[in-house]
């Protein structure tokens, strides 16, 4: 085998990629401070404060998403039972207190707004240094012009929006269909080699590509002796994907779906597809990207679902191979809608930005917390204590290494369920244990710059899908010119190629949730220099061949890593059926005197649309009137 060494991979060379320093001891002390020394101002993770004139932290790059000094406050609160005592009172006082400041927190400010007037007095706390929560815009600025990125939220999947969405986005002009003609983008299925598949040397004993390679698709005897597992193995995928059966025609069609949510996708394919177990381990990161999760964790009717191979064995025919996934997209994600919404509610941090310029309007996030305007969204802000008090609400946070106290008249807590009994230690049990049933889905997606896409474009592909790496696959980042941003498929400059999926758990993890936090623990564990070396090793091994040269074609790297991701949704294999009202996420989500939730986790559904959805019930639950102030 020839691993190749950090010199041999560029890992030296000087790429845009470090805003912090590593190590979360050092910010954990940081963030333990303020219990220590109150009059303490350093920062975990040496954030600058948002109102300097720089602050611009979409062009930041290296470790993003959960980046250092965003979580180590939660952390000591939640895992290490810190107390945060002797909070300064800022003398602030609010209509309402919103804690998050992602699409559902900040929806939540724009249905207040709609039900308690625009002079309603809002300040949002968000413990990142950006605000939108998962929807997160990574900007890199190479030779004068800008690449846009995603950071975290994708897409609008607007065929499943209520009417309260739809109403939404026509408030902020988003027009759908006009977004959809600007998208030549189709998650990189599009190239004529696309999607392929790519066999590491370290795994599978030789780098291999395949050309148009899915597991997905139907695969020919050519393409399977291609695959470097036992010959055993290619031969039960050969007769897996040769066969057309109809293994439970005796069945009906609703014992066939008990089954089907009986039995592991892994167990299905073994079982009933004849699998080896080194053909079944193809399979295992195919859905790290749609579910977040291994597809052992899959029962069979979800995978099938989605897309996964195998009902051809229940008597249908092969799906169509063309993948039609017709959602819109912005150039940085729902980053751009998040910059529609605080625009809208601030409107001096972008006061030129519209629906058609909002991928390229300048924002200046000094306005974001001014004294004098309504809305105010405070960063690196995070809150430790929600209470219910005589006359609303108080909420106490860490910002700059201080502890400090805002009151309200109403709170929305528009952040993730798990870490709300934390905050609002008098809930009931039965409340804080439906808000601990939620157990959100790590995700990563890291972007890396290159130089231009020659060597893909050699070899025919915009997608790979990789099942022995750490990223499951990756997908070229182009086609999408909404927002006015313009960036045509045939752009033959810098672009970013993302990694996506999430991590592995250890294989000793059983149970889902098991798996769900063995695989946000590695993912804090890995650093920086992890991610790079694994880029670089896939892309040389990949694209090396064709000429890609990884210490001159790798501009920029930022890892935007999401411990806490999509939202928990009931699963067959690990959830039994609730009642109606009896879910968990439904009785985790009751208001709470002066306070109510909102955060996709409140709807169990990992969208967009569920986290405006829940803002509005959110805002529509709080106790009636503007009372008076004490
Ligand atoms: C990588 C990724 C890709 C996704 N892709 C899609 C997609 O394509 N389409 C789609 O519809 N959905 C997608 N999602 C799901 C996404 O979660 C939702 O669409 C939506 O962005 C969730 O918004 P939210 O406001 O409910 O939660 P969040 O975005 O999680 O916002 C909550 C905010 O509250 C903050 N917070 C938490 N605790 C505290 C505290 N104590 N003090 C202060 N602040 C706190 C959080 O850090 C966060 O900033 C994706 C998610 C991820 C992670």
């Amino acid at each position: 085998m020839t691993q190749k060494s950090d010199r041999q991979l560029g890992m030296g060379r000087a790429i845009s990629r470090r805003d912090f320093v590593q190590g979360s001891s050092v910010a954990l002390a940081a963030a333990l401070a303020p219990r220590l020394d109150a009059a303490n101002p350093g920062t975990a993770g040496g954030v600058a404060g948002a109102q300097a004139p720089a602050y611009y932290p979409p062009t930041r790059t290296g470790m993003r998403g959960s980046h250092p000094g965003s979580y180590e406050v939660a952390h000591a609160l939640a895992r290490q039972g810190a107390q945060f005592d002797d909070a300064t009172d800022t003398g602030e006082h609010y209509d309402l207190v919103i804690v998050g400041a992602g699409i559902s927190g900040l929806a939540a400010a724009h249905y207040y707004r709609q039900r308690f007037g625009d002079d309603a007095r809002i300040l949002l706390l968000d413990n990142h240094d950006d605000f939108g929560g998962h929807a997160k815009r990574n900007e890199f600025h190479q030779g004068g012009s800008m690449v846009l990125a995603l950071g975290g939220t994708h897409n609008l999947e607007w065929w499943q929006f209520s009417e309260t969405v739809q109403d939404f986005m026509a408030t902020y002009g988003v027009d759908i269909e006009a977004m959809r003609q600007k998208m030549e983008f189709n998650y990189g299925e599009d190239a004529p080699n696309s999607p392929a598949m790519w066999f590491d040397e370290s795994s599978y004993g030789v780098n291999r590509l395949i050309p148009r390679c899915h597991l997905s698709h139907q695969l020919t005897p050519e393409t399977i002796d291609q695959i470097p597992i036992s010959e055993a193995g290619r031969e039960s995928l050969k007769t897996f994907y040769a066969r057309q059966d109809n293994l439970f025609a005796g069945l009906g069609k609703a014992d066939v779906e008990a089954l089907l949510a009986e039995i592991s996708y892994p167990d299905f394919l073994r079982q009933y597809g004849g699998l080896t177990e080194d053909a079944v381990q193809l399979f295992h990161n195919m859905e790290h990207g749609s579910w977040g999760i291994e597809t052992r964790a899959l029962s069979a009717g979800e995978a099938l679902w989605d897309g996964n191979p195998g009902i051809h064995l229940l008597g249908e025919p092969w799906p169509d191979e063309e993948r039609n996934y017709p959602v819109a997209m912005w150039p940085d994600g729902n980053a751009s809608l998040v910059r529609l919404m605080v625009a809208g509610l601030i409107p001096k941090v972008a006061p030129d930005a519209t629906p058609d310029n909002i991928a390229l309007a300048r924002f200046n996030y000094e306005h974001l917390d001014q004294t004098g305007h309504s809305v105010r969204l405070r960063l690196n802000a995070t809150v430790v204590n929600a209470e219910n008090t005589e006359t609303g609400v108080a909420m106490t946070y860490v910002e700059d290494g201080q502890l400090k106290r805002v009151t309200a008249r109403h709170g929305v807590l528009a952040c993730y369920h798990s870490v709300i009994p934390h905050l609002c230690p008098t809930l009931s049990d039965r409340q804080r244990e439906a808000l601990q049933y939620q157990v959100k889905i790590p995700l990563l997606l890291t972007n890396v710059l290159i130089r231009n896409t020659q060597a893909l474009d050699k070899l025919g592909i915009d997608a790979v899908n990789f099942p022995g790496r750490l990223h499951g696959r990756f997908f070229l980042f182009r086609g999408i010119s909404t927002g006015g941003y313009q960036h045509a498929m045939e752009n033959d400059g810098p672009v970013s190629l993302v990694f996506w999926g999430s991590i592995s758990p250890p294989e000793d993890a059983i149970d889902l949730k098991s798996q769900l936090r063995g695989s946000r623990q590695k993912l804090l564990q890995l650093t920086f220099e992890d991610f790079e070396r694994e880029v670089r090793t896939v892309l040389d091994g990949l694209l090396g061949p064709a000429g890609f040269d990884v210490n001159e074609d790798i501009l920029a790297i930022t890892v935007n890593r999401w411990p806490h991701g999509y939202s928990y949704e009931y699963m067959d294999l690990w959830d039994p059926d609730f009642a109606e009202g009896e879910a968990p996420h439904e009785i985790a989500r009751r208001p709470f005197g002066a306070m109510t939730i909102a955060n996709s986790d409140a709807g169990a559904s990992a969208y967009t649309h569920v986290a405006i959805d829940q803002a509005w019930r959110a805002i529509s639950e709080l106790p009636d009137a503007r009372v008076p102030d004490a």
